[in-house]
């Protein structure tokens, strides 16, 4: 079967190459699509799918039967049994928020219920309600622990949650990489709603182009195109999920600082590194902190590049990825930092 694929770019996407096996399914809160190639590629989509929705069964908050969920129903009370996969994820989570300095934390979920983030009803609180909720935030708090019972997790207060949204599909699309070269596949593209992960090269031996999608523009419109090999890319954008009250537009990503929507003056940070995991937090992280705390993040991690986009159509991209990156549209600028 030869098809077109959609392949997509660090959230948009563009017709670029061929696979011979697409599937597109809906989990995690996002259109999946894997686009790959190789002998045994139907079967090793198939366990990709199924071992993603296992990841969204364990980790979802909106599934009351999630085992997150079932960590924040006791907090307060006792700690509860995960899987080895939750706490991975949880651990990872911890790590980022240190290296984040606690601008990307797992514990955001009172503040991002709050606002009524990913449930349709949004609203704007109070400044008492976001005190109060802020004080449930802090990821020091999340005791994970690992002895001869298993794996645990617990949260100490009453009406702390912990919410995975910034990193599972990240550690997702790492174990779809890892599912799919198990069964040999050595090229494709792994689309979790924007969150890529590029496989090898592209069978004529070139790079992988990914759109990165223009924060102004309807989705699947790029900006640029950064061409990468065996890398996630990753991006977060306030235009992703938001709504406007009085002309002032909040949105999904919320500074734990505040309280509020992170306000950086940032529309958008791609992060280009070897895991989805490390990507997915830390593009969120990133643009909590914004360009000069962020970029000076980026820039101290090995092997980890970053696209940075402002409100006034700025972009600034860490060294090791400015000759990766391609501007194609002129309404914005490529600056210097
Ligand atoms: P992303 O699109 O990866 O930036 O993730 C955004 C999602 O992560 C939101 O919809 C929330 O569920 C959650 N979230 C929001 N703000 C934060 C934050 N500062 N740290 C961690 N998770 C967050
Ligand atoms: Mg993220």
């Amino acid at each position: 079967m030869i098809v077109i694929v959609l392949v997509l770019g660090g959230c948009s996407s563009k017709r670029d190459d061929a696979a011979n096996c697409i599937v597109e399914e809906y989990l995690l809160g996002a259109d999946i699509i894997l686009s790959v190639e190789g002998k045994n590629d139907q079967k090793a989509c198939a366990d990709t799918v199924q071992r993603i929705s296992e990841i969204q069964n364990r980790m979802t908050i909106h599934n009351p039967g999630s085992e997150i969920m079932n960590i924040n129903k006791y907090a307060g009370e006792k700690k509860v049994f995960i899987s080895g996969d939750t706490f991975f994820v949880l651990e990872q989570a911890l790590i980022f928020a240190e290296l984040t300095g606690g601008s990307f934390d797992p514990t955001i979920g009172p503040l991002v219920k709050l606002w009524g983030i990913g449930t349709g009803n949004y609203r704007i609180p109070g400044e008492d309600e976001i005190r109060e909720h802020k004080l449930l935030v802090d990821y020091h708090n999340l005791m994970l622990s690992c002895d001869g019972d298993g794996y645990t997790a617990y949260l100490p207060r009453k009406g702390q949650v912990v919410d995975l949204g910034a990193i599972a599909k990240g550690y997702a699309g790492d174990e779809a990489r890892r599912i799919l070269i198990n069964h040999g596949i050595e090229r494709g593209i792994i689309n979790l709603g924007g969150n890529v992960v590029a496989l090898g090269r592209k069978k004529d031996g070139s790079l992988w182009r990914v759109g990165i999608q223009n924060p102004m523009a309807p989705r699947g419109t790029y900006l640029g195109i950064v061409q990468v090999e065996d890398k996630a890319v990753v991006t977060s954008g306030g235009y992703e999920r938001n709504f406007i009250k009085d002309g002032q537009r909040y949105h999904h990503i919320i500074d734990p600082g505040t309280g509020h929507p992170a306000d950086s003056g940032l529309i958008s940070v791609t992060i280009i590194a070897g895991q989805g995991v490390e990507a997915d937090a830390l593009s969120t992280g990133a643009y909590v902190l914004g360009l000069i705390r962020g970029i000076e993040l980026i820039e101290s991690l090995p092997g980890v590049e970053a696209i940075f986009i402002t409100e006034n159509k700025k972009i600034y991209t860490t060294g090791g990825i400015r000759d990766c990156f391609q501007l194609t549209d002129r309404d914005y600028s490529h600056e210097e930092i």
